[in-house]
């Protein structure tokens, strides 16, 4: 496999190139292959992206986005469905020459209904902020991982198979440490059941599968009600996002940021947002993005390495 390496061009302009052409400073036809490769992953993206219809149920469940903001998001069909047949929406923002790959995760607990808003709310300040960003990022939003959790009445932390998503992912022993977490530690809490073995739900795996195929340089994934920021993987963690601070919580067995940070070595920003049902008020959601742009073109910047690329993969 070619490894590519990120340079500039004189111009500042990014470029990707592979490690044999360190001495040019500029290689117009590796510039046009990577334009054409781009244009084309584009249009693939939009061939098979079908728009949201109707944001009416969405506006009704999240608070703090109204129909303007959910339909400004032009939120696309992902091709991943629930276990009830919902679709898992999302929307994909590529930039020019892009230093970093970011995912952003809301909803991945169904009764957490602010990470979901949180997530529409920074959709709309990517949009109009990407001119004066630090970094040229590809953002990938997805506002609500769990959508049968969500819109269960009431709504659940579990998927509709009463799987905790955030506890299924396929960490080193998972057989044996999430079944016994689950017993000793939660005493059997039905809210916390990690399912019947790793990637058992489809919704955990259309994560992996982006996590395989975007290949994000960072994920953020949104929670509530702990109020703090959890971080787990290489790099220096933020040690705040507004009014949040890193505060880190431990290490659990199926964890997205266990599994991604740790084994994968991608690093994962966990957000716990200070409410459920009430989003923080639209200046401290700019003040946390404003912190996380800061945070990313610091320490995730080209240039910066994150060791990622030493660590074992050991999946
Ligand atoms: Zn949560």
């Amino acid at each position: 496999m070619r490894k590519f390496t990120l340079y500039r061009s004189v111009e500042g302009v990014a470029i990707w190139t592979t490690r044999g052409y360190q001495g040019a400073s500029y290689n117009a036809d590796m510039r046009f292959h990577t334009i054409i490769v781009g244009v084309i992953a584009m249009l693939s993206i939009a061939a098979h992206a079908i728009p949201m219809r109707s944001c009416g149920a969405y506006v009704a469940k999240i608070p703090n986005v109204k129909p303007q903001l959910c339909e400004a998001a032009q939120l696309q069909d992902m091709q991943a469905r629930s276990v009830q047949g919902r679709p898992i929406w999302g929307r994909d923002m590529p930039s020019d020459g892009a230093d970093l790959k970011i995912l952003v995760l809301g909803g991945i607990h169904g009764d957490e209904m602010s990470s979901s808003s949180l997530v529409f709310h920074w959709i709309a300040m990517a949009q109009t902020a990407h001119a004066t960003a630090p970094l040229a990022v590809h953002w990938r939003f997805i506002p609500s991982l769990n959508p049968d959790g969500l819109f269960a009445r009431p709504a659940r932390r579990v998927n509709a198979r009463g799987v905790d998503l955030n506890r299924n992912f396929p960490t080193p022993n998972w057989a044996r440490d999430a079944r016994h977490y689950w017993e000793a530690r939660t005493r059997k809490d039905p809210r916390r059941w990690p399912g019947s073995k790793p990637l058992s739900e489809p919704e955990s795996r259309f994560l992996l599968e982006q996590m395989d195929s975007f290949k994000p340089n960072l994920i953020v994934s949104v929670h509530a009600p702990f109020g703090l920021l959890d971080f787990d993987g290489p790099s220096v963690p933020p040690n705040k996002l507004g009014r949040l601070y890193l505060d880190q919580v431990g290490i659990y067995p199926g964890s997205l940021g266990n599994y991604g940070g740790i084994h994968k070595g991608v690093p994962v920003v966990t957000i716990e947002l200070p409410s459920a049902s009430r989003t923080p008020t639209d200046g401290e959601m700019r003040q946390m993005w404003a912190d996380l742009l800061r945070w990313t073109s610091d320490r995730l910047g080209p240039g910066i390495s994150t060791a990622a690329e030493h660590l074992p993969k050991q999946h």
